[in-house]
């Protein structure tokens, strides 16, 4: 019954079929999160290269990147687990840690893969409401239970942009029964403007402290699936045990290797990403839209009405955004930032629906 009652996750129509569907060309996509640069060429280069070898399986111990990962953050290697995109490891650590009946906390909304993860494994999703757009540590730790296995914090949180606060995480941390661990989700860790805990600083010092990274966002790789995870090495080998063989495959273990070099990229993506945040957050405010302060690659606007309506009328436009009306936010929208042109093709898609 816990699967049957699954909803699949949206998953959003091919962009050509939409274009089709709605008669439009050369649409604008600002939906997915992913990076407006593109891959670093670097990384394409290196999964042209791999291509050579796809009759071999890849390196099942994703040796060098491990290595790469290693020494570029400092860590322990045996710590470091790669995945499938870091949604796969949020699926190990459901699958490691939670049995059935086994509760699992999360904001109300977060990144919806954490629940899902939770319902298909049988576990208890213990849902907390967010404060004032952030999450609500205070009121997590107080449904803190005897069967809590994981505590899932997208910090960043996606949707709303917000970052944890070190103090309020600290002590969190420091009511945290032993048995719990926390799973700082930093997807979006590179974009971050200001001062916010990160796994790293707790690595070597508690032991339930759990990080996830992905390649998908800063690193513009989101069609080749990789993410990794930093954590106590001990914790690390239960994953280890679980995961697929091969779950990482050739192309995404070379262009993830390149990408981590090719820190112009980055350098440029974070620019581009800032500058284009701070240029659609006035653009938005002068449409008279409230808009969260947000240490991502997107943000939230409140349309002020039904935003599936606002979605469908700038989709009509060329332009495509997420309704954030299934998550509790029914009049507000969700904007990944843009290159420079796009960005302006959004806000000029938003004045005329807004206005018009
Ligand atoms: N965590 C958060 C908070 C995300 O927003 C996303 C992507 N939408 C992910 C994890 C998953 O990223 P990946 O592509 O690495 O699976």
């Amino acid at each position: 019954a816990h699967i049957a009652d699954l909803v699949p996750y949206p998953p959003g129509k091919p962009l050509e079929e939409l274009e089709r569907e709605y008669g439009i060309t050369g649409a604008v996509k600002l939906a997915s999160n992913e990076n407006p640069l593109g891959p670093s060429p670097k990384a394409v280069a290196a999964v042209r290269e791999a291509a050579a070898n796809l009759h071999r399986y890849p390196d099942g111990s994703g040796y060098y990147l491990k290595h790469r990962l290693a020494e570029r953050l400092g860590v322990d290697l045996a710590g470091i687990v790669l995945g499938n995109g870091s949604n796969e490891l949020i699926d190990l650590l459901v699958r490691v840690f939670v049995a059935p009946g086994d509760e699992v906390a999360s904001s109300d909304p977060a990144f919806l893969v954490y629940r899902k993860m939770v319902q298909a494994a049988a576990g208890r999703n213990v849902l907390v409401p967010l404060r004032g757009h952030r999450h609500d540590l205070p009121a997590m730790a107080r449904r803190v239970t005897d069967r809590t296995r994981l505590v899932f914090l997208d910090n960043p949180h996606n949707p709303t942009g917000s970052i944890l606060a070190r103090p309020d995480f600290e002590a969190f941390l420091a009511d945290l029964p032993e048995t719990v661990l926390v799973v700082l989700d930093e997807a979006y860790a590179e974009f971050v403007r200001g001062e916010t805990p990160r796994a790293l600083d707790y690595l070597g010092r508690d032991r339930r402290v759990v990080g996830l990274r992905t390649f998908s966002k800063a690193h513009g790789l989101a069609g080749l699936r990789v993410g990794y995870g930093v954590m106590d090495p001990e914790v690390a080998g239960y994953l280890e045990r679980v995961r697929q063989p091969f779950n990482v495959n050739a192309a995404a273990q070379a262009g993830a290797l390149a990408a981590l070099d090719d820190e112009a990229h980055l350098r440029r993506t974070l620019e581009v990403t800032w500058s284009g945040m701070d240029r659609l957050r006035e653009g938005l405010s002068a449409l008279g839209c409230r808009v969260l302060e947000s240490h991502t690659n997107f943000l939230m606007a409140d349309m002020g009405r039904d935003a599936g309506e606002v979605y469908e009328a700038v989709l009509r436009r060329g332009v495509i955004l997420r309704s954030m009306a299934a998550y509790g936010y029914p009049t507000w929208i969700r904007i990944t930032v843009g290159r420079p042109e796009e960005n302006e093709r959004c806000l000029a898609a938003l004045a005329e629906v807004l206005t018009g």
